[in-house]
């Protein structure tokens, strides 16, 4: 499923790594031919593999199905116009509470910062809580093919909530790992926040604190942190903390 349009997801967001790049071969190898192609009696080869759920983390052999790039460019604008994986959703309106972005790669403390600054009444959004709670699951180790789009869904209401006038937390904290500029622009533009905090931890410390804790999965989350860093850039406006 690829992205479109100028507020472009990662392909850590969307889920797309090495594993991905093995599971993409293997699809194609067992099916060359594109399955809508196929269906309407044309042969065409491949390239392409997309996820029928529209969820990028499940790569279950039944959610993949290979396509052409034209069939694939068509079957995700009609995704995108049904809106699956709102990981910005265009309806969003600035918050009408003080509201502060939290951003940072995986394990860089996120979370412990919006802990340590946020008042007793005030919202921390925060997609793992969300996803640990409706999973009942850990709160890494939470199963994305099954909760991702759910905990998105949750999340998004409550960023929904936040930009009502009849809000009455005294401020909210929202964790997204955001590593682009031009992405945390567009926060910026359509929450208005206060503030957006950038947790520049080292990826060395990040990893760091991986190994420390045994509920963290290991090999996705140092990917993730990898990945962090190499599409991270300054903002201007952004605080950094190091
Ligand atoms: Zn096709």
């Amino acid at each position: 499923m690829a992205i479109v349009g100028k507020h472009k997801l990662t392909t850590t967001e969307r889920g797309y790594g090495w594993t991905w790049q093995k599971v993409r071969r293997v699809v194609l190898a067992r099916e060359p031919l594109c399955r809508f192609c196929k269906e309407a009696g044309k042969m065409t080869v491949a390239d392409e593999v997309d996820h029928i759920d529209g969820n990028s983390f499940n790569n279950e052999r039944e959610n993949l199905r290979p396509l052409c790039p034209p069939c694939h460019l068509k079957r995700t604008a009609r995704d995108q116009a049904f809106g699956k994986h709102q990981w910005r959703p265009e309806w969003l309106r600035p918050s009408t509470i003080p509201l502060v972005i939290v951003c940072g790669a995986p394990a860089s403390g996120k979370s412990t910062y919006a802990k340590e600054h946020a008042g007793p009444r005030d919202l921390v959004i925060d997609l793992d809580v969300i996803a640990c709670s409706l999973s009942g699951q850990s709160l890494h180790g939470w199963d994305r093919a099954k909760w991702l789009t759910p905990a998105i869904r949750a999340r998004n209401e409550m960023l929904g909530d936040i930009s009502r006038p009849t809000a009455r937390w005294p401020r909210a904290w929202l964790i997204v790992s955001e590593a682009r500029a031009d992405n945390r622009q567009w926060w910026a533009d359509t929450m208005k926040p206060e503030r957006i905090v950038v947790m520049e931890t080292k990826p060395a410390e990040c990893m760091a604190r991986v190994r420390a804790d045994t509920t963290r999965p290991r090999e996705s989350t140092f990917e993730a942190i990898g990945k962090w860093w190499s599409a991270y850039e300054r903002r201007e406006g952004d605080e950094v903390v190091r």
